[in-house]
């Protein structure tokens, strides 16, 4: 995964700010617009997460 973008909005790293997050011992971006439904919408970047998740093991 060398393209760092948000895994909930798509949003590049040359655009926005994005963090580092450790996910299933995989690396994860996600944009601080986006940090609030991580935490308190899990339901909303749940989709977008399992979606990420299929990426891993290609
Ligand atoms: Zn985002």
């Amino acid at each position: 995964m060398e393209d760092k973008k948000c895994f909930s909005c798509g949003k590049m790293e040359s655009d926005v700010p994005v963090i580092n997050l450790k996910y299933k011992q995989n690396e994860l971006w996600i944009c601080p617009q986006c940090i609030p439904n991580l935490i308190h919408n899990p339901d909303i970047v749940k989709e977008s997460l399992s979606k990420a998740e299929e990426s891993f093991n290609v």
